[in-house]
């Protein structure tokens, strides 16, 4: 599955947000128990609107979401690159997440101790990308290093990857982080295989203060400015009041959120923006039985879509009865969908959309 790892330096939150994911009412409601693999790792389901009519639609009795797993990582600190704090033992657990959701303290308590002494979101987003950039670097130098025997050899992939760290290496060297680097699409793989800490993406996630959870506050809005600089995500959320919300009925729950002026969750925004962040996207299968979302690269092609339910439907793929999540909707159901002329039957190239009802048919 999909893993989004919680970072940001101590007292800003990362726990307290943690707990909210992992034991919101969401997360227990969906059919398969909420699973704590680890103390710090947590899957949650992705909230989908769509999900929901559709099994309304099909009468289905079951409704599965597909999930996405968080990893609370403890241990960043100013010199953490040094070994100070756990060292470089957060540096492992970061190196196998797809995406980081960094949380930026943006609420003044003088009862929360800040570590550097005031409230700085930006300040502090820079002290933990430059650990992240002095790792990388140390990295990158010591890989580099390791490829000179096999460059003489004449190694192809060796010569790839030199090409690549270099790339990242005068990326971090500018003080630049790795994702701004621009990398082909045949050098994606590669590129992704290396590991570095400052080539995954971002989701900054502004923890405010409660009464500013509607409608944010200047900190929220300078991350919000650094976050566009650098095309990554934001979200602004209250982490306390998610913790609160996480453990009422969600009929409470929804009377809590209109009290303090929010549609929904910030959880659910959040779980969202990460699943954005990520280039994920949900296909369904429905029927009587049950409704279920699956997750998918964005770019996927039939078969492979297919293999993500079992290894069988993608070595045996035929087609693919494929129906658009709106028509769907507008057909009533998979009957009405046919009889408009909107059921396709997709081969082999078919590259899956958001949103589509699919059914496989397959060679056993
Ligand atoms: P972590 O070290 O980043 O995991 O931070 P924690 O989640 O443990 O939070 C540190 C302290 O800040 C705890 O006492 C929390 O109750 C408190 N805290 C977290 N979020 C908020 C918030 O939005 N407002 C206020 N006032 N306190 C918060």
């Amino acid at each position: 599955g999909f893993r989004m790892g919680i970072v940001g330096l101590p007292n800003v939150g990362k726990s307290t947000l943690f707990n909210a994911l992992t034991r919101t009412a969401a997360a227990q409601a969906a059919n398969f128990p909420f699973c704590t693999i680890e103390p710090n790792v947590g899957e949650v389901a992705v909230p989908d609107p769509r999900l929901d009519r559709l099994a309304e639609i099909a009468g289905s009795k079951q409704i599965v979401p597909t999930r996405i797993t968080f990893v609370d990582i403890a241990g960043l600190v100013r010199g953490a690159s040094k070994g100070e704090g756990l060292g470089n033992q957060f540096l492992a657990n970061i190196r196998e997440v797809d995406a980081i959701a960094h949380v930026l303290r943006c609420f003044e308590d003088d009862d929360v101790t800040h570590v550097e002494g005031r409230v700085d979101p930006i300040a502090d987003a820079e002290t933990i990308e430059t650990e992240l950039m002095i790792a990388d670097l140390e990295s990158v130098e010591k890989r580099l290093a390791n490829l000179t025997r096999k460059l003489k050899g004449g190694d192809k992939e060796a010569a790839e990857q030199q090409r690549l760290l270099r790339a990242a290496q005068e990326a971090l060297e500018a003080g630049r982080p790795a994702r701004t680097v621009t990398v082909s699409e045949d050098d994606r793989k590669a590129w992704t295989m290396l590991q570095l800490l400052t080539a995954k993406p971002v989701l900054y996630v502004c923890n405010v203060a409660e009464d500013q959870a509607a409608t944010g506050n200047a900190h929220s809005e300078a991350v919000a400015r650094m976050a566009a600089e650098q095309g990554a995500g934001h979200v602004v959320i209250s982490a306390q009041i998610e913790e609160e919300i996480s453990q009422l009925s969600p009929e409470d729950a929804a009377m809590f959120l209109s009290e303090m002026g929010l549609e929904e969750p910030g959880l659910d925004r959040l779980i969202r923006a990460g699943y954005e962040l990520l280039g994920l996207q949900t296909y369904f299968t429905v029927g009587p039985k049950e409704a279920r979302a699956w997750t998918i690269r964005r770019g996927t092609l039939a078969p492979q879509a297919a293999g993500v339910i079992h290894g069988d439907f993608e070595r045996g793929f035929i087609r693919a009865e494929t129906i658009a999540f709106d028509d769907y909707l507008s057909g009533n159901g998979e009957a009405g969908a046919r009889e408009a002329g909107k059921l396709r039957v997709e081969g082999k190239t078919y590259e899956v959309k958001d949103g589509d009802v699919l059914h496989f048919l397959f060679n056993a």
